[in-house]
């Protein structure tokens, strides 16, 4: 096989994929059909062709194959890889130059002019490459013809960790433990963010267990000269939008998160002012998974969001993306919101153990999907500058 990518809403790195569309490039098709249908994981063969094929995985996932041929190859890619909507744009363009677009090529009269690869295409409408994320028809055409294209963020640009757990909470990995892995990982920090105690189904922190905990953190800190151990702390944002630990010690934190987990109910205007309310509060940082959605499990709360994004640039703090792939909150259309409004977001773990460090990819995608660079993610910043940002 000489070349093999994964289309569709799985390249476009949408937030959940129906099936796996694979596009590939082979001298010879059948060989690469033959490899396919013996996969290991395959459960069932539901179509074998000359040129393509369908698999339904063990996990339940359908996966197309497809051999194309060199010359549609980046016509094939910009098809598979839709969205439909880009890519009707794409063929009113073509249209209005009487042009014809498929997933073979760009044709004149019966002429292909372009379709080996997506650059080439894109260049004949005069635009410059555009990135799979963005093809949702939210206005990348018209920034890709005013030379406005975002440069988005990428996972290298990531400094450092500001929301995670321990055993002290809810996590599984001790501080050490936690802190060793973001070290390796080359973080510059990672902010220590434990429950508050009053979220009654896991164990959390009262006052005195996190006053302890700072001087733990610091402590450790001092045997880590390579990265910034933070102390922090996600505290339960009450019914009444009050918080469930005392101010003093939320004054000596590094990272002060605050959350919902409780009263997801609440009319719009009481949720919304609720959670206003705990942004009041000046050691008040960043609100960690604004809507409280997961994914396919449970709705967002009801929420006035672009109040909110109004409130925390008026008060100096931060809305986080959650990058645990069963919640990416913010949604990428209220990331793109904020930036639009001027409100630089963190994008955290929320790792409960030290292999979730590693779900940072996809809250860079949920970043990518919603046009931010790197200056509008405050965790690309070397501690230094966070501590700054930081100050209310
Ligand atoms: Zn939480």
């Amino acid at each position: 096989m000489q070349q093999v990518e994964v289309a569709g809403s799985y390249r476009r790195r949408k937030e959940t994929v129906g099936d796996l569309d694979i596009l590939v490039i082979s001298e010879s098709a059948s060989r690469a059909v033959e490899h396919f249908v013996n996969y290991e994981d395959v459960e069932e063969i539901s179509a074998q062709g000359e040129t393509r094929s369908t698999i339904i995985l063990r996990s339940g996932i359908q996966v197309d194959m497809r051999v194309v041929a060199r010359e549609s190859y980046g016509a094939a890619l910009l098809y598979f890889t839709g969205s439909k909507a880009h890519n009707i744009q794409r063929r009113d363009m073509a249209l209005e130059r009487g042009w014809k677009v498929n997933e073979y090529g760009v044709f004149e009269d019966q002429e292909r002019i372009a379709g080996e690869n997506e650059e080439g295409i894109y260049a004949l409408f005069d635009l410059p490459y555009i990135t799979p994320e963005l093809r949702e028809n939210r206005g990348e055409i018209e920034a890709g013809q005013a030379g406005n294209l975002p440069t988005l963020i990428t996972l290298e640009q990531i400094r450092g960790d500001l929301q995670t757990h321990t055993t002290a909470s809810d996590g599984r990995n001790s501080l050490e433990e936690m802190a060793q892995a973001a070290q390796e990982r080359g973080y510059d920090y990672l902010a220590i963010t434990d429950h508050s105690s009053h979220r009654g189904v896991t164990q959390g922190l009262d006052a005195e267990g996190l006053a302890r905990r700072i001087d733990e953190i610091a402590e450790l800190d001092e045997t880590f000269p390579s990265i910034h151990l933070l102390a922090g702390a996600e505290v339960e944002v009450l019914e009444d939008g009050t918080l469930d630990l005392p101010d003093e010690v939320l004054a000596r934190l590094d990272v002060c998160l605050c959350a919902v987990h409780t009263y997801f109910d609440l009319p719009r205007d009481m949720q919304t002012e609720r959670i206003i309310r705990a942004l009041d509060n000046p050691h008040i940082h960043i609100l960690a998974h604004p809507t409280g959605r997961q994914i396919n499990k449970r709705r967002p709360y009801d929420l006035d969001m672009e109040c909110l994004i109004q409130a925390a640039i008026d008060r100096g703090c931060y809305l986080e993306i959650n990058a645990n792939p069963e919640r990416l909150d913010l949604h990428a259309r209220h990331a793109r919101m904020a930036k639009e409004m001027g409100l630089k977001l963190a994008i955290s773990t929320d790792a409960h153990s030290v292999n979730m460090l590693s779900v940072m990819r996809f809250g860079i995608d949920q970043a990518r999907r919603g046009w931010l660079t790197a200056d509008d993610v405050i965790n690309t910043r070397p501690w230094r500058e966070v501590h700054t940002l930081l100050k209310r």
